[in-house]
């Protein structure tokens, strides 16, 4: 092999595997339908990774390098990703930068971000982000579409799923970490009775507290879960002396593996977790 192949080769395994656009997605719910819609073109990267969250996310040295190379950024918006308001603010206006919690046809309630838990919104933001690929990458615009259909059609066999999932819990009230639960809630009708912070950038007042541990204790039976990276003294001492329950709920699938099967896993772990801990003995 020549030197300049070597060099070449060297520079072919060491850079990051771009598609024909290099995308970046803010979260791994949204990477997942990013890399499912890109599917045979190419991969996205994503921002917070492993056991992250975006509530806790800075900015990282590899964040805005991936930033700046970008074409396509996909995130919720400002309210959710806030570690990322500065930064595109100083990008120039180099990549295209789709807020998918504002895409036409999304779903919102209130504060919530989380809107990918309600799966007709994942289909609405499947299908923006096929949209803002096919006008980057011509070339794979038809792919890109082919592929968003094929998800919608996959999220709705998942649904289904889950819906049957759910059914035994359906009157059951729980209570859960931060506000991130209403697109779910409200999509297959739970009861999410509270939460303990309406946003884990703030932490929660002892009134809220006070009252909410009053709520928990008159319930005959009752779930209060945590989140992987928020809080669990704070449910223990939520649940303690009364006849909750405590579980784990992780709306971000932090604790998953990347890829286009994380929004999958995500979801069936989610109701797999909450019907648990509510039926259990
Ligand atoms: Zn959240």
């Amino acid at each position: 092999m020549s030197k300049a192949l070597a060099l070449l080769w060297a520079c072919l395994w060491t850079s990051v595997a771009w598609a024909d656009v290099p995308v970046v997605a803010s979260i791994k719910p949204l990477h997942a339908l990013a890399a499912a819609v890109m599917e045979g073109a190419g991969s996205p990267e994503v921002l917070v990774k492993g056991a992250g969250s975006a509530h806790i996310h800075s900015l990282k040295p590899s964040d805005a390098k991936l930033l700046s190379e970008a074409a396509v950024v996909f995130w919720i918006g400002p309210t959710f990703e806030t570690f990322l308001v500065r930064p595109f603010g100083a990008l120039g206006g180099k990549a295209r930068i789709v807020a998918l919690g504002d895409a036409p046809g999304t779903k919102r309630i209130g504060t919530d971000g989380h809107v990918w838990l309600d799966p007709a919104n994942a289909k609405v933001i499947a299908a923006a982000m096929a949209e803002t690929l096919a006008g980057a990458d011509p070339a794979n615009a038809a792919r890109y579409r082919t592929n968003a259909r094929e998800l919608a059609a996959k999220i709705d066999m998942l649904d289904v799923e889950v819906i049957a999932k759910l059914a035994s819990i359906k009157d059951k009230p729980f209570f859960v970490f931060h506000d991130a639960y209403q697109y779910f809630g409200e999509h297959y009708g739970l009861d999410v009775r509270g939460h303990v912070t309406a946003n884990p950038e703030r932490p929660a007042g002892a009134r809220h507290l006070q009252h909410l541990k009053a709520e928990i204790a008159a319930l005959p039976s009752t779930c209060v879960f945590a989140e992987p990276q928020f809080e669990p003294k704070l449910i223990a001492a939520l649940t303690v002396g009364t006849r909750a329950r405590s579980g784990v709920l992780d709306p971000e699938g932090s604790g998953l593996a990347p890829g286009p099967e994380l929004y999958f896993n995500l979801m069936r772990e989610l109701a797999g977790n909450i019907v648990r801990c509510l039926t259990a003995p």
